[in-house]
């Protein structure tokens, strides 16, 4: 199997890197010692079991929420998630008809994994049990339809004159696969995304995550304080934004399904797509 441990990057990979974060040198004493292991995922602790949904009931909950209530890994056009999915589309497609003063080229940056491709099938057979391996064999399968409405949106920026780009956390092994599934190449689904919009430095459109060894200058700069010099979603994320904007683009609206893929600035507007089934810190 190609890709290795990398598409989630935050859901495993944090915990390891706090695991192993020590605390050198102390004043004096030069004595290290681990520091406490944090939970990636800050949130409160509930006082009684009643106010904690039953984990079982819960994933039912879900599958009706994406109108699939027997969990057989398709959602449903007219489920409650898709019409939030679209009404996401609707707000945005109404805010990029909108901006006409704009410095430089105008642009879009979007997600993908449960930003443009649905990875509802996968959530379904992996019981929201996210495993490296098998989520590798539906990416490079190209196994995810799009989400509801994102091609209509995507498709209606590119008329109206914005460069497309792609911006995930998928590793660099999984490139072509994932242009793949977004596009037209005749090998499993095509999502009938447009293909990215290259950039003026020749650049193709499509960001995926690249090992450290291979970080272009702007990643290194922007992630040399992070855990052993690898980025962090947030900064991994904003800092390519920052070189998509140096290179003369303005980013009028940056869509992700993550807190993560959303903070951080150099977008002039964010749009949060839903997605209950997972957390990326
Ligand atoms: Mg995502």
């Amino acid at each position: 199997m190609p890709g290795p441990i990398w598409r989630r990057p935050s859901r495993r990979a944090t915990v390891i890197a706090l695991a192993t974060l020590t605390v050198a040198a102390l004043a004096g004493g030069g004595v290290a010692y681990a520091a406490a292991t944090q939970p990636a995922i800050k949130t409160s602790t509930p006082r009684s079991e009643r106010q904690i949904t039953n984990i079982d009931v819960l994933r039912q909950q879900i599958r009706n929420y994406y109108g699939d209530p027997l969990g057989t890994g398709v959602a449903a056009s007219d489920s409650n998630y898709a019409k939030e999915a679209k009404s996401v589309e609707a707000q945005g497609e109404h805010f990029l008809a909108d901006r006409h003063h704009v410095h430089g080229t105008k642009a879009i940056v979007l997600d993908v994994d449960d930003t443009t491709l649905l990875t509802w099938n996968y959530e379904i057979f992996s019981n929201w049990a996210y495993n490296p391996t098998t989520n590798a064999t539906y990416v490079n399968n190209q196994m995810f339809p799009a989400v509801f409405g994102m091609v209509d949106l995507v498709r209606t920026a590119e008329r109206e004159g914005y460069a497309i780009f792609y911006l995930t956390g998928r590793p660099t092994s999984q490139k072509e696969a994932t242009l793949g599934n977004l596009t037209e190449d005749h090998i499993g689904v095509d999502a009938g995304f447009p293909k990215p919009t290259a950039l003026s430095d020749g650049e193709d459109g499509l960001f995926t995550k690249p090992a450290v060894a291979d970080y272009p200058d702007y990643l290194k700069t922007a992630c040399a304080g992070d855990p052993n010099g690898s980025c962090t979603t947030i900064h991994y994320k904003s800092a390519t934004r920052a070189h998509i904007e140096s290179l003369g683009y303005d980013i009028v609206a940056n869509f992700g399904d993550q807190f993560s893929d959303l903070e951080g600035g150099h977008a002039d507007r964010t749009f949060k797509m839903p997605n209950p089934n997972y957390y990326l810190p």
